[in-house]
């Protein structure tokens, strides 16, 4: 445990709020935006779905007062998905008026293909009050490039990501090179068509395509931002910001880091060498 913590570090803010604040604050000062991630999901009791609610209000109040140039990014299964649809509608609404009211930012991750459709029906019916709200498409789903049309024809805010959860060959592209074909598709197409396209990788590749893309189409630089993980790329995000580009990155901090972390694992298979290598040489 604590060698995955050591990993972790580098990857989360902090435990707790108060001690992410400072962190948020200096990569601010560096230029770089941020999105705030209360980590936690897959909750199945109403009264700690209810509790992570109120705690995401607080980081709302919180981004406020500390003026801190933040968006928040939030999982629905966190406020009760998991429980009932209705019962986390009704969650995300209480958390919505605040953020219309303090003018933040609200994204909902994305998670397993199982909330996808919950997640975007949510979106939709949001998104016609809440122009401060917007959501994910991974590029690994056979079902996305239909979501993102649908999100061009409403004129939506969208993040694309390649999608970091396990999914079968039912439902998603299995290898990196049909994903990355995706991704490009989706992104072209939400670049011309979304009111903002949030182009989430660290995949050099397709950060490059993104630019000559924007250049070719004079995208307006209101349109779009580049975004990546905290502790990923640290240098690609700060040479964009050289640049002339915008670039949020999303920090995750709270307790329940594990399932955060697995994730971040497995995409970068050098790290499983690393903790080997660590156990071993013990
Ligand atoms: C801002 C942001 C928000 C996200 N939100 C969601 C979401 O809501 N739902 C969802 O399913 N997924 C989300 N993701 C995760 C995403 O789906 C991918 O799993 C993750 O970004 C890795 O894919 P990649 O595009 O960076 O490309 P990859 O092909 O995985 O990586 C490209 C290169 O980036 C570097 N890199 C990538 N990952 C790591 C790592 N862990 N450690 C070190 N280097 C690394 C490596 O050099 C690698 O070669 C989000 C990602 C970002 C950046």
């Amino acid at each position: 445990m604590s060698l995955l913590f050591f990993l972790a570090k580098n990857h989360i803010a902090a435990e707790t709020l108060e001690n992410a604040v400072p962190r948020i604050k200096e990569l601010n000062s560096k230029g770089l935006i941020v999105t705030i991630d209360r980590l936690g999901e897959y909750e199945t009791s109403k009264k700690e779905a209810s509790k992570a609610t109120k705690e995401i209000i607080n980081i709302l109040e919180t981004i406020d007062k500390e003026r801190l140039n933040s968006s928040m990014s939030i999982k629905l299964t966190a406020i009760g998905l998991c429980i009932s649809k209705r019962f986390c509608f009704r969650n995300i609404k209480k958390i919505m008026k605040i953020a219309k009211k303090l003018r933040i930012f609200i994204r909902f991750d994305m998670e397993n293909s199982k909330y996808v459709p919950d997640t975007l029906d949510i979106y939709y019916r949001l998104y016609k009050k809440y122009k401060n709200l917007g959501c994910v498409i991974q590029a690994y789903l056979f079902r996305s490039f239909n979501d993102i049309e649908n999100i061009g024809k409403i004129k939506g805010n969208v993040r694309i990501v390649k999608g970091a959860y396990k999914e079968t060959s039912n439902t998603s592209f299995q290898t990196k090179s049909q994903i990355n074909k995706s991704y490009r598709s989706l992104l072209f197409h939400s670049l011309k068509n979304s009111s903002f396209t949030a182009i989430a990788t660290h995949d050099h590749l397709i950060i490059e395509d993104a630019k000559a893309f924007i250049k070719k189409n004079k995208i307006p630089k209101s349109r779009y931002e580049f975004q990546m993980l905290l502790g990923i790329r640290s240098n690609l995000q700060l040479k964009l910001i050289s640049q002339g580009y915008n670039v949020r990155v999303y920090v995750p901090f709270g307790k329940n880091w594990i399932g955060y972390i697995y994730r971040r694992m497995r995409e970068k298979k050098e790290n499983f060498w690393f903790i080997l290598r660590n156990v071993f040489s013990k």
